[in-house]
């Protein structure tokens, strides 16, 4: 005991790069999760969800070896129960698509998919770019057409609009298919190898591994080169161009604007054909909030018959610095009614009284007691003013002596009626009158944005 008591105790703290969502931000990411799930489901997305950590093999396979992801970022670990080489999810695509052949999802037809959670990738923690991150994104699954990608670019437009973000553009690139990117590639290392004074280390190691990812690049002393490399649009098949136009045109003809980015990649082996991205000035260099693309030769790689496939995903602590910044809806109230009560007697009626109105669809906070012991009613109704409620419900010995309540007003404006005594029986059907009946009623309890 005395040894407990000698040690003080180290702090332990969450591990780096990976945050906590406390109560002041927890309605926004649920206000988030709330319209993107409502938007999709409006497209017939359904949802799916796969575990968090996988085989590192489905990793290594399915993101190419030679991504940033694979090469430096994967949470990989052997259990050391068995032995399994096991890695928590970078991203969402791989998983999905594992669960889809393995329990032969598009038999009967193709899929539209969404799914939603945390990924793990060991990056440097800065704003926008964290060690656990959370994603939210789609697959569709199965369909070849240029139609889908529109589809999945206007669905994400009318997020952004029901999350009320402006200043999100879109940008937009083919890069085609393997042969087309084969020929742009001899073309491309050509042009960066007589420009390779201007390279920086990243560069130089990836301009045989993976030179298209240099366009890609931050290094603002590679821009001006950058841009006058070869464009994969100029390479592009009759096939992959009639595809991108197919897109544009459906983009155009519902108004949604976009710019062409031909520098624009995906740093993942498996896309071709369309890649977009969402991107905003408001913050700072980890603009891009949504990225996505077309993968149809990914799941023929896992072993599965040629289906094409597009997806989607969304990284979650970006929108929501966003949403903070277009203005943050005010935070829920923490319940309607709080429940004040005095004596032992008025407490067990106070337990009764709470379940029957909780019963009756509103949200009650009890008093509950403390090191400080019950609480004066002072205490009591400072508790109750803090707690947002619309009504304190009081048992005291008076009204436990008369079968009754006290119901008080909290936000009454002046001139109202602030306190009742009601029957005992009476005070659900007073309450749910008060907040949800009549026509005059001045209590504004459920915020739109909180479900109940
Ligand atoms: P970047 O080039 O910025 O590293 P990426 O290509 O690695 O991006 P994707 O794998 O396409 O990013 O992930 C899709 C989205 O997920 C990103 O656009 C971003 O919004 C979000 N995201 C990716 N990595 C992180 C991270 N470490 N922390 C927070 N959000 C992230
Ligand atoms: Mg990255």
């Amino acid at each position: 005991m005395s040894e407990i008591k000698k040690e003080k105790a180290e702090k332990i703290v969450a591990v780096k790069g990976m945050n906590d969502v406390l109560p002041g931000d927890a309605h926004l990411w649920e206000l988030f999760q709330n319209t993107a799930q409502s938007v999709v489901q409006s497209y017939g997305f359904q949802q799916i969800r796969t575990p968090i950590v996988e085989n590192t093999a489905l990793f290594a396979r399915a993101i190419g070896a030679v991504t940033d992801i694979v090469e430096k970022e994967m949470y990989s670990f052997t259990d050391s129960m068995n032995g399994d080489q096991l890695t928590l999810r970078p991203e969402g695509t791989a998983g999905v698509v594992r669960a889809v052949l393995e329990h032969n999802l598009v038999y009967e037809g193709p899929k539209r998919l969404w799914y939603t959670g945390p990924m793990f990738r060991h990056e440097k923690p800065q704003r926008g770019r964290y060690r656990q991150f959370f994603q939210f994104g789609c697959e569709a699954v199965g369909f070849n057409g240029p139609d889908i990608d529109a589809e999945m670019i206007m669905l994400c437009r009318r997020l952004w609009d029901d999350l009320g973000l402006e200043n999100i553009r879109l940008e937009l690139n083919s890069i085609g298919d393997a042969e087309e990117r084969a020929r742009h590639r001899v073309d491309l290392i050509a042009y960066l190898e007589s420009h390779e004074t201007l390279l920086d280390a990243e560069a130089k190691r990836r301009l045989h591994t993976n030179p298209l990812r240099i366009l890609d690049t931050k290094n603002p002393t590679m821009q001006e080169m950058v841009n006058g490399a070869p464009k994969l649009l100029d390479y592009l098949g009759e096939e992959s161009l009639a595809h991108f136009n197919g897109v544009r045109k459906i983009l155009d003809h519902n108004n949604i604007p976009y710019v062409i980015n031909p520098r624009l990649v995906r740093g993942i082996d498996y896309y071709n054909r369309t890649v977009f991205e969402w991107v905003t000035d408001e913050l700072g260099a980890q603009g891009t909030v949504c990225a996505g693309g077309r993968y149809d030769p990914l799941i023929q790689m896992f072993g599965g018959k040629p289906t094409p496939a597009v997806g989607f995903a969304m990284g979650i602590e970006r929108l929501i610095e966003l949403m903070k910044a277009a203005g943050e809806p005010d935070q829920p109230n923490q319940c309607d009614v709080y429940l004040v009560h005095q004596g032992e007697q008025a407490q067990l009626q106070a337990f009764v009284l709470g379940e029957r109105i909780r019963d009756a669809g509103l949200d009650v906070v009890m008093h509950a007691s403390t090191a400080n012991g019950p609480g004066s009613f002072k205490t009591q109704m400072k508790k109750a003013d803090g707690s947002g409620a619309a009504f304190a419900v009081i048992l005291g010995e008076d009204e436990v002596a008369n079968h009754s309540a006290s119901v008080k007003a909290m936000r009454a404006e002046e001139g109202e009626q602030q306190q009742s005594t009601v029957p005992f029986d009476d005070v659900v059907d007073f309450l749910v009158d008060q907040i949800t009946g009549g026509d005059n009623h001045h209590y504004h309890v459920h915020d739109e944005n909180c479900k109940h």
